[in-house]
């Protein structure tokens, strides 16, 4: 007898680190697969020492430690979606790219390289294979701002370059491509593309702080969709409406920056 029945929920994957404070990482993103009627399983990456005013510290695991979580997952369980997040270092982001090279399910990419804090997720030298590794492997890429700078080295300031930006990023491989200009003033402006489809996504800004996690979340929110078996432009609008719920619903937690709220 199969062992998934009528009323097994679409079972998804996040590769990630760990935010010992709750927030963002796999906790972030187990609690938008449980809010959202999936089944969320992790492969860690790192783990963080973190709570509401930073990343005290950082430990990556062993590339075999990484390999052996996924082999676990995949062999038994199987994946509908994956999500890929806090990658750490070069090793491992080349580790991952070679275990999601024949997945066979969607990939969700988030090129996670600093938190809000400032502290670095992801090593300078990393930057390169996910380039040339990870992102060719995604069906989504959902870089914010920053990283977009990081990975094509354009700086976008509006929504021209957000485009600019968006077709660079695409020459590096991924199915589509999310731009998420959340860091700019005004509205929360986002661009969708696979080069020839244009989505630009707009929510109003919240005036809350407490966003923390709001990137994790967005990413397996999508992720939950495309298991769910949507196409990409409604898995993100889902996403996205998804998100933009939980940043309203932030609060306050120790003396520096809250979570997003997965409850509202
Ligand atoms: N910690 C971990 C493990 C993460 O994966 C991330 C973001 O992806 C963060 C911290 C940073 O979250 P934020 O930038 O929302 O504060």
């Amino acid at each position: 007898m199969p062992a998934n029945t009528p009323t097994t929920p679409p079972r998804v994957l996040t590769i990630a680190g760990s935010d010992s404070g709750g927030g963002a990482g796999i906790q972030a993103d187990l609690k938008t697969m449980l809010a959202l009627g999936a089944h969320g399983m992790s492969v860690l990456t790192a783990v963080t020492a973190q709570n509401s005013l930073g990343v005290q510290g950082a430990w990556e695991l062993p590339a075999e430690a990484v390999r052996a979580q996924y082999r676990s997952v995949v062999d038994d369980i199987g994946v509908q979606a994956v999500k890929t997040g806090m990658l750490a270092s070069p090793l491992l982001v080349e580790t991952v790219a070679e275990l999601l090279s024949d997945v066979g399910a969607p990939v969700v990419v988030d090129p996670v390289s600093v938190s809000k804090h400032g502290d670095r997720l992801l090593a300078d030298d990393a930057l390169d294979a996910v380039r040339t590794a990870l992102l060719p492997l995604a069906t989504v890429a959902t870089p914010n701002l920053d990283e977009t700078a990081e990975l094509t080295g354009i700086k976008a300031t509006g929504e021209r370059d957000m485009c600019r930006a968006a077709e660079q990023l695409l020459s590096y491989g991924p199915r589509w491509v999310l731009v998420k200009g959340g860091h700019l003033p005004g509205e929360a402006v986002d661009l969708l593309t696979d080069g020839t489809e244009q989505h630009w996504f707009r929510a109003p800004r919240h005036d809350n702080r407490h966003t923390h996690g709001t990137g994790c979340t967005l990413a397996s929110a999508i992720a939950v969709g495309l298991a769910q078996g949507r196409a990409v432009p409604e898995a993100v609008r889902l996403a996205k409406e998804y998100v933009t719920g939980a940043i309203a619903a932030g609060f306050a937690l120790g003396a520096g920056l809250g979570p997003v709220d997965h409850g509202w």
